[in-house]
């Protein structure tokens, strides 16, 4: 089968692999119709993800048909139509019975943390889903099973397999509440999702943050909020303080690690508080007001020095964050979807056959040709 791989920093190639193959009794395996390329996917690219090797097959937003599946299946059978969430979880610890399948027990026990498709020796080591064929393990949980009758495309669909439920449970867990102020560093695929849904919550007010002006605008255009571009803004965090008159309610980071390293250094040295290297984190510690809440959504993903723990403390921040449990939210999402409660394809710029995969991943990496999601057709 074909599949996208790791080759070191910065460097993806399509390759002729092996098969996926059933290797435990309640395994499934999936023809792959659609797939995208996240955020997180860059952070590997980029090589800052611990415990990536050359081969590693990538991808961890998949959806397809099922096309094998182990003897102890009995939620999904061969020809179903099925969206496959990034969480790897096995449906019966504490944790995915508490609807926080992102720390499911088993699916990464070597380092007690959760598990992820396609994100690493760190991440539990399972192949992931840029690929023709993939292995989903626990597939009596995870999948969720389009109903036969729903007619609707892939692409409206896809994106229940990480960022749609990732950034619901962002502004969920953030508590965002009616007449909030809500502030959205980032608008990548994720801040774009998360704004819609601040609105869906009932802010108030939604201001979104970046430096890329295609990716304001098209903020500005699709989800009608305040674009705020930190490159044109002198002082961006006083700026912020002053138009939300003392601080944002909530601010949710959905950045993380910027996948452009050099924009981080600049943000680095014009932004931080005290150095390190925490670009969008400091802009969020500085412009959350007393009492409120930091969501971070963006991956982090290493430790860090000089962590503002004592101005965060002496302004009573609330500080969440970490992998979103995406799977008990798929049914809910899927069901607004359907009755078009929103839209989540206006994102998607590429449409891109598999074997150009290297091409979707540069154009989305540098932001380049307005690229704002790439989605891949096996
Ligand atoms: P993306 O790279 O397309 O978007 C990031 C955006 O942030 C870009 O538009 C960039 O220009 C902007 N940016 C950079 N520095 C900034 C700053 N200091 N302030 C404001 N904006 C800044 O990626 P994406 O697909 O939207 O993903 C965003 C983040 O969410 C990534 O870190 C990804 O790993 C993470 N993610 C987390 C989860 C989860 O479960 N927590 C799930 C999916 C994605
Ligand atoms: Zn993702």
């Amino acid at each position: 089968m074909k599949a996208v791989t790791y080759q070191g920093k910065k460097k993806v190639e399509v390759k002729e692999v092996a098969d996926a193959r059933l290797e435990k009794k309640d395994d499934i395996i999936v023809r792959i119709t659609s797939t995208a390329i996240c955020g997180s996917d860059l952070h590997i690219y980029n090589g800052e993800i611990p415990g990536m090797h050359d081969d590693y097959i990538i991808g961890h937003e998949p959806m397809g048909i099922v096309e094998e599946i182990g003897p102890e299946v009995t939620k999904v059978k061969k020809g179903d139509r099925v969206i496959i969430p990034f969480n790897v979880a096995c449906g019966q610890c504490y944790f995915c019975q508490h609807e926080m399948e992102s720390q499911c027990d088993h699916a990464n026990e070597a380092k007690d943390t959760g598990g992820y498709l396609g994100y690493s020796d760190s991440y539990g080591g399972f192949a992931g889903g840029q690929a023709e064929l993939l292995r989903v393990p626990y597939g009596n949980f995870g999948p969720f099973v389009v109903p036969e009758d729903a007619e609707m495309e892939d692409e409206k669909l896809l994106f229940l397999s990480d960022i749609v439920p990732t950034a619901w449970w962002g502004v969920e867990n953030a508590g965002v509440k009616p007449g909030d102020t809500v502030i959205v560093l980032g608008c990548g695929p994720v801040g774009l999702l998360t704004q819609k849904f601040a609105w869906m919550k009932g802010a108030a007010r939604v201001i979104a943050v970046d430096y890329i002006p295609y990716r304001l605008q098209h903020a500005k255009l699709t989800n009608n909020v305040e674009i705020v571009n930190f490159e044109e803004t002198k002082d961006v965090e006083l700026y912020l303080k002053e138009i939300t008159r003392g601080g944002a309610d909530v601010v949710i980071d959905c950045v993380g690690l910027d996948a452009k390293k050099t924009v981080v250094e600049k943000v680095e040295t014009a932004l931080m508080l005290q150095g390190g290297s925490l670009g969008a984190f400091r802009i969020a510690s500085e412009v959350v007001r007393k009492f409120g809440t930091i969501q971070l959504v963006g991956v982090y993903g290493l430790n860090y020095n000089l962590f503002p723990l004592g101005h965060l403390f002496e302004r009573n921040i609330t500080l969440k964050m970490g992998q979103a449990p995406v799977i008990h939210y798929m049914p809910q999402l899927y069901k607004m979807i359907k009755e078009n409660k929103f839209d989540p394809t206006d994102i998607i710029t590429h449409r891109l056959p598999i074997s150009r995969a290297e091409h979707g991943y540069k154009v989305f990496q540098e932001k380049e040709e307005d690229c704002i999601k790439v989605v891949l057709k096996p």
